[in-house]
């Protein structure tokens, strides 16, 4: 276990969901050790399935080894109890977005954790001074907002509250770099920089598809096709998870108080609904068969 002020060797992650499974992956490959907590069992069952079926497939491509593989899964540590963090020098929140849960998260963290340990949340869009403001060190409190898929994806947006230490802004940036990604720097408002741009581009295609415009697969296309978008912004939406797009898009639109960013009706019905997207099998495509099909 590091002291104050020196190396980073064991990651904590909250939440083994598509998000928290990939940080463990990138952090494991990197040497660090790994100890992964989710409320559900099932949860980080699946985690650590998918990190190590993730695994096979650049084993496969020859991105890694095979010795780094079986090294990197026996360096993680899956519980749900939370107490299992006492020795991790970092703790990455990666749970469900919304401020309710993370707050209990880093209230209960901070009673469980030494002084020394660094606190980050992976959240998309919640205000990194106000999360910070819940736990006993505001100043060793950060924001690191991973994109999807996390082995694939070179950024992470580092977000500094109004209280954030230097050291801290130092030790993360340090982190992201030893796990081999790029990372730029956004100031603590509604969703930083890359959500305060994507989101709305995405909630205007759901009001695209909402106000018959253009069906799924015309709309996805016109994006992939019209703007050299590698993805549909529906069939993003449906990868990112509908209930983590709405939750941004009511961070949008409580904290700019525009209703420029006001909510499709279309998406809260898909959450209202439990169609999350490719997560729960259905969203703007239905993924029970061996290829996604639109549901409009
Ligand atoms: P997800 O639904 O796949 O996973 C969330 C996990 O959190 C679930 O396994 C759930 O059981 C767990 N959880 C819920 N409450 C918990 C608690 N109290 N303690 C421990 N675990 C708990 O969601 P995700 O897509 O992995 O998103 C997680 C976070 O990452 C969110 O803050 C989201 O905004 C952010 N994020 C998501 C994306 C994306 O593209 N999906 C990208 C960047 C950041």
């Amino acid at each position: 276990m590091a002291q104050a002020g020196t190396e980073i060797r064991t990651v904590g992650i909250i939440g083994a969901g598509q998000m928290g499974n990939g940080i463990a992956h990138v952090s494991a490959l990197a040497g660090y050790d790994v100890v992964l907590t989710d409320v559900s069992a099932a949860a980080l069952e699946k985690g650590a399935a998918t990190m190590e079926a993730n695994m096979r497939r650049q084993v496969a491509r020859e991105i890694i080894t095979v010795e780094a593989m079986t090294a990197a899964l026996k360096r993680v540590r899956a519980s749900t109890d939370m107490k299992s963090q006492a020795g991790s020098d970092l703790v990455i929140e990666a749970a469900t977005e919304k401020r309710e849960i993370k707050e209990q998260i880093f209230r209960s963290i901070c009673e469980v954790v030494p002084a020394h340990t660094f606190l980050a949340t992976n959240t998309s869009s919640i205000s990194i001074t106000r999360l910070a403001s819940v736990t006993d060190r505001p100043e060793r409190f950060i924001g690191l907002h991973f994109m999807n898929p996390v082995p694939l994806m070179k950024l992470v947006e580092v977000i500094r509250g109004l209280n954030t230490d230097q050291e801290t802004f130092e030790t993360a940036i340090t982190f992201a770099k030893r796990i081999g990604k790029t990372t730029t720097n956004a100031e603590d408002y509604p969703a930083f920089i890359v959500n305060r741009i994507l989101m709305p581009m995405i909630n205007e295609a759901v009001y695209t598809l909402y106000e018959g415009v253009g069906n799924v697969e015309s709309i996805d296309t016109a994006m992939r096709l019209g703007a050299n978008h590698p993805m549909g912004p529906l069939q993003l939406a449906d990868f990112i998870g509908l209930d983590t797009c709405l939750s941004i898009m009511q961070v949008l639109h409580d904290g700019l108080a525009d209703t420029k960013y006001r909510p499709c009706p279309l998406l809260v019905k898909f959450v209202e609904a439990g169609w999350l997207g490719k997560k729960s099998g259905r969203g703007f495509y239905d993924y029970s068969g061996d290829h996604p099909v639109p549901t409009r």
